[in-house]
């Protein structure tokens, strides 16, 4: 993957603790700072999205209503909050996103993911479940997040509509698993 040169450590052109211009950008996810000696390591972002599909085999699709990548189709999810699970951040994502209570979910995969906002990006590690709803007729969309929901076959679904290239490898290892 090539990075680009807006990755939120290359942000760094002064020291956040003692304000101390920066003598070169940071090129790694570690800022150094030589006049006050702080040393900041820049994580991964992580993020966890369910591949829901209903009885049909359809895989549930949100319209995205913001940018990044407004109106591209993605799956409901988002980033995991300081101090909570991974199944949690999945849970409270999909309820928040789509009002769907999962009554399972089983890990699919994870791939890096570039999300850029108001013109910083950042790096993340996007991780997809599989998952089932408890009741798939309470789905009731969020109108703050998500402009849309669709059901879309996995096989024929646009990959160029997808709104992040972690999504395209999800499904198609789901597709690899289902076996079509
Ligand atoms: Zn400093």
């Amino acid at each position: 993957m090539t990075l680009p040169d807006t990755l939120i450590y290359q942000r760094f052109a002064f020291c956040p603790s003692c304000g101390a211009a920066s003598e070169s950008i940071p090129q790694t996810p570690v800022f150094n700072c030589s006049s006050c000696g702080i040393e900041m390591h820049f994580s991964l972002v992580t993020s966890a999205a369910a591949l829901i599909t209903d009885s049909q085999g359809r895989l549930l699709m949100v319209k995205r209503k913001k940018d990044p990548r407004k109106g591209t189709l993605g799956v409901p999810g988002g980033f995991v909050s300081p101090g909570e699970s991974l199944d949690t951040a999945l849970q409270r994502e999909v309820g928040e996103e789509v009002n769907l209570e999962l009554e399972s979910w089983r890990y699919l995969g994870g791939w890096p993911n570039l999300y850029t906002y108001k013109n910083v990006t950042y790096a993340t590690t996007d991780i997809y479940f599989e998952a089932q709803a408890r009741d798939i007729d309470a789905l009731q969309l969020c109108a703050d997040e998500v402009a849309d929901v669709v059901f879309a076959d996995p096989i024929s679904i646009d990959r160029e509509q997808l709104a992040f290239r972690s999504l395209v490898q999800a499904i198609d290892a789901y597709l690899a698993i289902r076996g079509s």
